[in-house]
This record gives structure tokens, sequence and C-alpha cells, in this order.
């Protein structure tokens, strides 16, 4: 099957033909109908940050069950699932407390060094699978844990978004953050995640959603998407903007750019007793000094997001029925399809501002 290789940091992507073992045990095999291109696998891709090459990055998947292992329940062969990178094990005091993006033993849905590696090259050279996925390959084949199953009548293309993005974005909102009815929300980065996030706190009835971001396209993106104010960072002083429209400052701040500057800002936009969520991760480098008394006098707390706290089994199925309901714009997260071939072209394409999410649906080219 066909998939796209990173062999070196910064070398790019390059479609390779590579074999897949059989499922075992508790394994899935997808045959992926869709993939979609996170800017996290970019920054993994460039700056060594733990998924040494040669690996099969990709982890918002969407497809078909056509094996599986003889431990699997609850999915069955034909189902249409969705793939996440959240680990968990389900058995640890954080996964039997709820908390499974917080799982203390994620390798529990790898296999073991004994066991043959899942994923090789033609040469039998051993292929890593980017958090046990691997999902820029025609091909997936992860752990039950790992993927939840979704209603047949929602698009594969709108489905893979929901594997990162989507529980990242209004997972910070919803579990994160628990925004409450009423409460005033600033966005900061107005991509396919901060449009989940703005789409997250609709849901959770925030009585102002501020979206902001340096492109008037993505602006125009946050509006549909349920933002009531915009602010384009090029042209208005961001914080003096967010205090002319929210003279008290806001209740929570969501970054999803995660460079100093903004962390800063963000912070100068809180309420008293507001809360700071750290859901970007830049260049993978921030650092970030803190003035703490006068944090401590407004009363304000920094968070950071991973996985917007999300419960894949939970939380997946739930936003694929709320996109079907037309209570989630999914559909608008779709911007452009692609080919596996053409990943490196897609990610420069995500810095266009009429662009929030560009997904593979083309497995052959
Ligand atoms: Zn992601
Ligand atoms: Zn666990």
């Amino acid at each position: 099957m066909k998939a796209s290789v990173v062999n070196a940091f910064g070398g790019g992507f390059a479609v390779e033909e590579l074999a897949l073992a059989q499922p075992l045990e508790r394994e899935v095999l997808i045959d992926v109908k869709a993939s979609g291109l996170c800017h996290s696998d970019l920054t993994l891709a460039t700056a060594g940050i733990g998924q040494p090459p040669p690996v099969v990055l990709g982890h918002e998947v969407a497809g078909v069950v056509i094996a599986m292992g003889e431990d699997v329940t609850g999915i069955e062969l034909g189902d249409h699932v969705v793939a996440s990178l959240i680990q968990f094990c389900g058995k640890c005091t954080q996964c039997l407390s709820g908390h499974t993006h917080s799982c203390l033993h994620p390798e529990a849905t790898l296999r073991a060094e004994s066991e043959p590696a899942r994923l090789h090259a033609g040469d039998g050279r051993v292929v890593n699978q980017g958090y046990g996925l691997g999902g820029f390959a025609a091909q997936v084949l992860t752990h039950e844990n790992q993927v939840a199953v979704v209603p047949k009548a929602l698009p594969f293309e709108q489905a893979a978004l929901l594997g990162c993005g989507v529980l990242t974005g209004a997972g910070a909102v919803l579990n994160t953050a628990n925004v409450q009815y009423g409460q005033t929300v600033v966005v900061i980065g107005a991509g396919g995640v901060g449009l989940s996030t703005i789409a997250g706190a609709v849901l959770a009835g925030a009585s102002r959603i501020l979206a902001i971001d340096v492109s008037d396209g993505k602006l125009e993106f946050a509006r549909i998407f349920g933002a009531t104010d915009v602010i384009n960072s090029r042209q208005l002083e961001p914080v003096h903007a967010v205090r002319a429209l929210l003279p008290e400052g806001a209740d929570y701040v969501f970054d999803l750019v995660g460079v100093r500057a903004v962390i800063e800002q963000g912070l100068q936009m809180l309420s008293k007793g507001g809360g700071l969520y750290l859901i970007g991760i830049g260049a993978g480098t921030t650092s970030v000094e803190l003035h703490t008394l006068g944090l401590q006098l407004n009363q304000n707390r920094i968070e950071t997001v991973y996985m917007g706290n999300s419960n894949l089994k939970r939380d997946i199925p739930l936003y694929a029925q709320m996109a079907l309901a037309g209570r989630f714009p999914l559909q608008y997260l779709v911007s452009r399809r692609i080919a596996l071939s053409q990943i490196d072209e897609g990610f420069e394409a995500l810095k266009d501002g009429s662009i929030a999410r560009v997904v593979i649906t083309d497995f052959e080219h």
C-alpha cells in the first residue's frame, strides 16, 4: 500500500510502497478514505519532537474497517471509523477516572518490542507509525482504543477532522475550560482548530465570542462558525481591541498560536478570575516570563490543553451526530482535497487565509 514517509526531519514527505502486518488481538485494519493535514504534523516532520524517522505521520483518519484481531469488541467489519492519536490503556488510574487523554500507559496501544513491527518498507526496514497510527497512508493498522465508530451518513472527509482538530478545539472549550452559558470567550488564531474552538463556544452558550487573526479570510470563516466579533490583529492592537469590546476583559482566552507575544497579549485580555488556555504549540520552542503577582491579584490561571481533554470514544461520535444534526458546521472545515503525494503543497496551502483544512482523499497518487 502507498504511504507518505518522512525519512529525515525537514526532508518533506515522500510517497513509498510499504507493507502492513496482519492485525493481532485488539488491532483494527482501516482502509483509509480521508486523512486530514494537521499543522502539528508539519512541526513533527521538521523539528524532532518525539516521532523518529523513518515515520508515517498523519493522525486525522477516517475509513472503513476491513480486518481486525480476534479480541476486538464494539467494532464490526464494514464500520465507518475515525482514528485518533489519543492512546490510552483503559486500566490506569487516569483512564479509570475518565481522563483517557492523560493515560499513564499510552504505549499499551502499541505492539511490544518483542512482536513484529506493524509497518515495513519493501527492503524489510521498519517504518514507525506516528502515535501508533500513520494516517498518511492508504491503510492504517492500529489498536481499537484509538478508534471510534461514526455514523455512515457522515462524509469521510468531514469525519477525518474529528480525530484531532475538532476534538482539540471544541474539547478545549467544553471539557478543559468547561465554559458556561453567558461567559465571554476570545479565540486567537482562526485556523481549523480555532474554528472548532469557536464552534465549541457556541455549543457552550458563550455570550460573546471574539476571534482574532491576521487574515481577513480566516476571520470570515470565524463568523460562519459563530464568532460574534472579529479582530484583524494586523490592523488593530489586539489587547485594546478586546478591551474596547469587553471592558472588564474576557472570561476565557484560547491561544491557538503558541508564540510568546500572543501568550503575553492573551494574559492582558483576561478578566478578573479569567483563564488563558494554551492550545497552539508554535514552533515547539516557546518560553515566556510571568509577572506572577499581577496574575495572583487578578486571580488568573493558565492551563495547557492536550487534545481538548477528550475521551475519543465518547466525543468523536458525539460531534459526528452534532454535525449531522446541523449543530456543528463541520462541512465548512474541508477547504481542499489533495492526493497523498501533495502533502508538502497541502501544508503550504494552509498558510492561505481562504483555507481552513486540507484533506487527503486520493491515496493512489
Ligand atoms: Zn493534530
Ligand atoms: Zn490508562
